[in-house]
């Protein structure tokens, strides 16, 4: 693996021996990415992603640059194209993380970059990084991930990284899915004739509580606002559906909440508070699972 665009590029083999180095590395500090240099270079607001990679990096002994607002702190803002940036930064990096809000961008960068480039998320395309972390969540969670029953819930039309989950998880075997959403964010069918292409069951519901009543993941989505042509539309759609904690209650004993964050008003939090709320050890696992991602690329 050169680059890491999006979860096609990933398979069980690969994502297996990635986490057995994610368990490996938890709590490490060490310096064996000493000398080596990470470029994260972010067009989208980022919390998570970006300081992730970035401790991901420090805790390997490596060094971090840095632009969290590349639109406007990068010769973007003077007209400069994604190429051009791209490839000036191959030579004062040994890897590049990039967040950019055009689906495809992660590709582009790719095609004219020498030294990994690894997606972010771009736009309503990819965030494969955050489809590892979230298997792994899975792993360590449910103890397996073969055979359990996932539930998306939200914005399955412009979320990458339920897009992105639902693709990787295609690499396990005898999952099913329930897709919930209102009709205008569904799941776009690149994903969906995935499914049917690798035999996946799986159904569609605009329900909550039906949609989540068998499921073992109950992974929650915002509505994406950002991706919205304007503000109405936007707001028509965003209270949608509320997980409370009496609907958490309601879930199967063992099933488990995630949601990639940040969350806005479709998770409360009153569910923190549940046994089944996975969403901040879920983010905590993005620093091990980078962190051998980043060995894998690097070392
Ligand atoms: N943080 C995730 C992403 O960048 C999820 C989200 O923003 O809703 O895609």
């Amino acid at each position: 693996m050169d680059h890491l665009i999006n979860t096609e590029q990933l398979d069980r083999k690969t994502v297996e021996s990635l986490f057995t180095l994610a368990d490996s590395l938890e709590g490490v500090r060490n310096n064996s990415l000493s000398g080596k240099i990470l470029a994260t270079l972010f067009y989208e607001p980022s919390t998570r992603t970006r300081f992730s990679f970035e401790s991901a990096m420090a805790r390997l002994g490596g060094a971090v640059i840095s632009t969290e607002n590349a639109k406007e702190f990068s010769s973007a803002a003077k007209g400069e194209t994604l190429e051009d940036t791209i490839r000036v930064m191959n030579s004062y990096a040994d890897a590049l993380v990039l967040r950019h809000p055009e689906a495809g961008a992660a590709e582009r960068a790719a095609r004219v970059s020498s030294i990994p480039v690894i997606n972010a998320g771009d736009g309503a395309g990819h965030h494969p990084t955050q489809a590892l972390l979230d298997v792994y969540t899975i792993q360590k969670s449910l103890g397996k991930v073969d055979g359990i029953t996932v539930a998306l819930v939200g914005d399955l039309k412009n979320g990458r990284a339920a897009r992105s989950l639902v693709a990787l998880l295609t690499q396990f075997s005898s999952i099913s899915f329930t897709l919930v959403s209102p009709p205008e964010l569904k799941m776009g069918s690149d994903i969906t004739d995935l499914l049917t292409k690798r035999g996946v069951v799986f159904t569609e519901t605009d329900d909550l509580s039906r949609g989540t009543r068998d499921a073992d993941v109950v992974y929650m989505t915002r509505v994406q606002k950002e991706r919205f042509p304007d503000v109405d539309s936007y707001e028509r759609l965003k209270g949608k559906y509320v997980l409370n904690r009496s609907s958490a209650d309601a879930l199967k004993e063992t099933a488990i909440i995630m949601h990639p964050l940040p969350r806005v008003d479709e998770l409360l939090p009153e569910v923190d508070a549940s046994p089944k709320a996975m969403y901040f050890k879920q983010a905590s696992y993005g620093v091990s699972v980078r962190m051998a991602l980043l060995t894998h690329l690097l070392s």
